[in-house]
């Protein structure tokens, strides 16, 4: 398998909404523009790991949606450039790296498909690039003098100045022209060539054509916009409005998650299930209070919204989380899932304990999750169960715990 990083190029400064923001962190139907770029790469079964580039003065405070990925994540600061900031990118690269995508953080609308496109032609050709078929007839421009309209004319230098008119030069064959989109993939060594350039361009396609590398153009997408204008954004909402870009925050179904925790029991702990602390001659050892009821409800919820597990949100090797109350990463770990656009239906959870029996203190405990969950009661089930005396459960030396939770994108729960 070929391994691929991903590169968003997030560093531009353009604020020509007005809103005092880079555009790339405008919203778009309620999600960030750049948000639904990093989800498209992170998301895609075919990435390994994503490196953003976004100003440098955001690097120390990234936006939330940045600092929990379920994929290795970077952010690096952009430069002065675009190539600066991809240079910056692929300079944090990972070593495995074979194939690098690279996207434009204002085209929040790439799909799959594409980019699996543009990847798998980067492998097979070294530098791989989405495109559009130009529609309109291509006309070549050039700028002649007001005062000298029999003249030829003098190749388009710039479109401002005062004393020319801009007239055709020529009418370009439209089934040669191409508009150029991102993803833009490369093969690592054709990349490092290319960026070693130093040469302005508006693409690293361009300094991959320069170092004289084959660039193969792959099937774009109309809706994969470039937003650059106001009425980018208007088109962007209608765009967004119509389901494109949908991740798993946009999707109208509910999302199951399943946990299961064990700690082993043993004299002078304390038992503490479901935040609650059951009279017992032994308790469940472990860091933190070692609460099964709580560790497997929050893998559960972790599990549905796709965010990895408990030990990775709150590895026991982090001080902080040293004797830390599960409860409270319960709702540390539920709060992270509200940020992803998830609100959690109910959870059920099976205790599997031989003894004491802990029927009596079951609504102290769904009361407790409930609250750390954010959720009513009545959407948190605890049962128990004994071993029957078979294994380390029936023995009595170990306790367990089983949960399911559905979580539902915002306001789609019927
Ligand atoms: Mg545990």
């Amino acid at each position: 398998m070929t391994f691929v990083t991903a590169i968003i190029a997030a560093g531009g400064r353009g604020t020509r909404f007005g809103a005092g923001a880079p555009k790339q962190l405008l919203m778009v139907g309620d999600r960030p523009i750049l948000e639904r770029s990093v989800t498209a790469f992170v998301d895609h079964p075919s990435v390994h790991e994503v490196v953003v580039a976004i100003p440098h003065e955001l690097v120390s405070d990234p936006p939330g949606y940045l600092r929990h990925a379920t994929k290795p994540l970077q952010i690096v600061a952009g430069g002065s450039r675009r190539q600066d900031s991809v240079a910056n990118a692929f300079h944090a690269a990972s070593g495995q790296t074979e194939v690098v995508v690279i996207h434009d953080a204002v085209r929040p609308f790439v799909s799959a498909d594409v980019i699996a496109r543009t990847i798998a032609a980067a492998a097979e050709w070294g530098a791989a690039l989405a495109a559009m078929p130009a529609r309109d007839t291509v006309k070549r421009a050039e700028l002649v003098c007001r005062d000298a309209r029999d003249q030829a004319g003098a190749p388009l230098a710039a479109r401002s100045v005062s004393n020319g008119e801009v007239v055709v030069a020529q009418t370009l064959p439209r089934e040669t022209i191409f508009l150029a989109q991102t993803p833009q993939a490369f093969r690592r060594e054709v990349l490092r060539e290319a960026l070693a350039l130093g040469v302005d361009a508006t693409d690293e396609a361009a300094l991959a054509e320069r170092t004289g590398h084959r660039v193969r153009l792959v099937e774009g997408e109309a809706s994969n916009i470039k937003i650059t204008t106001p009425e980018d954004l208007v088109i962007a909402e209608a765009i967004a409005r119509s389901g494109r870009g949908a991740s798993r925050a946009d999707r109208a179904f509910s999302r199951a998650g399943t946990g299961y925790d064990l700690h082993r029991l043993v004299a002078g702990r304390p038992l503490v299930l479901g935040g609650v602390t059951v009279a017992s001659d032994v308790g469940a050892l472990g860091h933190s209070d070692a609460d099964v009821v709580c560790h497997a409800v929050t893998d559960a919820i972790l599990g549905g919204a796709s965010r990895g597990d408990i030990g990775r949100h709150f590895p026991d090797s982090d001080p902080r989380w040293k004797d830390a109350s599960s409860l409270d990463l319960l709702a540390r770990a539920a709060r992270l899932v509200r940020d992803d656009g998830l609100e959690i239906g109910n959870v059920d959870v099976t205790v599997i304990l031989e003894r004491p029996k802990i029927r009596n203190q079951i609504e102290a405990m769904r009361s407790a999750v409930a609250t750390a969950l954010g959720v009513g009661i009545a959407d948190v089930s605890i049962k128990a169960k004994t071993n029957e005396g078979f294994d380390a459960i029936g023995r009595g030396e170990a306790v367990a715990a089983h949960a399911i939770a559905m979580l539902w994108p915002f306001g789609m729960q019927p």
